[in-house]
């Protein structure tokens, strides 16, 4: 059940695995979070840009390639080219302008290169708990090295607060990369401080043509073993050995569900009310073709943060606005990434997940995307510049996925967020239920999602065999 990136890679690798699949998305498109859409004629997809951990897709394409009889290799029939980024992006902070890595001439460099060079090679380690089964031994090794990296100071926030010879502007740009699991430093394992010296160290990446090529590669890995795709049938209720739609039962042996796990407890106790905890974040995300460029020196991957870090946590926490939030923009010129004749701007701002539906004119949005406007160095707001555009909002995050239009769902203690956690692949009081997608692995984006599926179905084809 579910058609997202973790579904998908679920249903592929069981598929190759010689069982009979059926993958049931309730939508009438693939991808769920990543979706392809077209604004004045060109190529735009939403939900996330960047693909980081490269070895875990090259993982996902070994295991089917070593679950299938050798007739197609993975990578053939997945078709995708993945390009690294120049940079992991530009970083806006109190009036300082910082690439990461940090560039030889600015005054943070020598910080830098001593931060990555505890954390930059750290990207194997971390590949290996996101891909590995947290119950076999060999991933003991990367465990070791990662948890000596950080000693006793086991979040983010306690971490890097303790590393007194950060320069502060340093230390809140590396922090808010805990945002991407959703919630803040204090929130997340000291792990998420290692993201960006080793995004830096092994790149980040985009699939030429666009995010949304990894959705189709792992649509032709599932057809191609012999997956039954139907979108467009919503589960509406699971029992033992059935999933039931508007128009069919389907009898399983196993049920896989990729979706959010407040949707999947829905299913399970239909009309049993659900009181979600703290919520994750949400956001609106701005989508425009453009009518004329940006002018030079606007980068592709900006990221602009609040002036007052604390203050975005705090509101998060409280369900509420912030003053000043933090936003992504992504800019690419025409024949950049797309195969686009016009540029095309993504503003991606953080917002609280409460359900609502944002439009340009929302003050909050409003008074956001003319600060990113001009830090990023617009002389107008960049909705000057727009042609057709589309705004997600936390209400349409929600449709398919969790309450309130969280991203990563209900916010989880930091020990149980990231890759360091046992997860909760199946059921034990319904041993034939698995799950994979962000639940699983909340705060990791796309390579814990692959990462959760490859680990989850690895279990779940033991069970069967058995
Ligand atoms: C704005 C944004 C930016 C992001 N940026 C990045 C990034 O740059 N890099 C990165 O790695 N990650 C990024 N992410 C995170 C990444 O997109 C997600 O982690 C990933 O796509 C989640 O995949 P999933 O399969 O777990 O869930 P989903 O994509 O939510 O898939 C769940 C699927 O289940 C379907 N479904 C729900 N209910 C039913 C039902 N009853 N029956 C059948 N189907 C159902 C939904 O329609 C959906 O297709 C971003 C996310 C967003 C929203």
């Amino acid at each position: 059940m579910g058609g997202g990136i973790g579904g998908l890679a679920a249903a592929a690798l069981l598929g190759r695995a010689g069982h009979r699949v059926t993958l049931l998305e309730g939508a009438d498109y693939l991808g769920g979070k990543s979706r392809r859409i077209e604004l004045d004629g060109q190529r735009m997809d939403t939900g996330p840009s960047l693909v980081t951990f490269p070895g875990v897709w090259d993982e996902l394409l070994g295991r089917w390639d070593a679950l299938g009889d050798g007739d197609a290799s993975a990578a053939e029939v997945a078709g995708l080219k993945l390009r690294r980024m120049d940079e992991v992006g530009k970083y806006y902070f109190r009036g300082e302008v910082v690439a990461l890595p940090v560039p030889e001439e600015h005054p943070w460099r020598g910080a830098w290169e001593r931060f990555a060079g505890l954390h930059g090679g750290l990207g194997p380690e971390v590949t290996r708990l996101l891909t590995a089964d947290p119950l076999d031994r060999q991933t003991l090794p990367a465990l070791g090295r990662l948890l000596r990296t950080y000693g006793p100071r086991l979040t983010t926030r306690s971490y890097l607060d303790g590393l007194e010879w950060l320069p502060d502007g340093l230390r809140e740009v590396i922090a808010i990369h805990a945002l991407n699991a959703g919630v803040s430093p204090s929130r997340t394992p000291a792990l998420y401080a290692s993201m960006p010296a080793i995004m830096a160290h092994d790149g980040v990446w985009t699939p030429e043509g666009g995010v949304y090529e990894v959705v189709l590669a792992l649509e032709r890995l599932a057809r191609h073993a012999g997956v039954e795709v139907r979108t467009g049938e919503s589960a509406y209720g699971i029992w033992e050995g059935k999933v039931v739609t508007r128009s069919r039962e389907y009898e399983a042996d196993a049920v896989v569900s990729g979706l959010d796990d407040g949707r999947l407890e829905g299913l399970l106790a239909p009309g049993k009310r659900q009181t979600p905890g703290k919520l994750s974040c949400s956001g609106v995300a701005v989508y425009a073709a453009l009518r004329e460029e940006l002018p030079a020196g606007v980068p592709t991957h900006g990221v602009v943060l609040p002036s007052n870090p604390e203050g975005l946590y705090r509101s998060l926490e409280a369900g509420e606005e912030p003053e000043e939030t933090m936003a992504f923009a992504n800019y690419y010129r025409p024949g950049e990434v797309y195969p686009n004749d016009r540029a095309t701007l993504a503003l991606l701002l953080t917002a609280p997940a409460n359900g609502r539906e944002y439009g340009l004119e929302d003050s909050f949005v409003q008074r956001e995307v003319e600060r990113v406007s001009r830090e990023i160095g617009l002389d107008k707001p960049a909705t000057a510049y727009f042609g057709e555009y589309k705004i997600l909002h936390p209400r349409y995050f929600g449709e398919w996925g969790s309450m309130g239009g969280a991203l990563y769902g209900e916010v989880r203690p930091f020990w149980r967020s990231g890759p360091l956690h046992r997860p909760r692949y199946n059921d034990r009081r319904r041993p034939w239920l698995w799950r994979v997608g962000a639940s699983v692995h909340p705060g990791g984006g796309i390579p814990a999602v692959l990462g959760g599926a490859m680990i989850s179905t690895g279990r779940l084809l033991q069970h069967l065999g058995k």
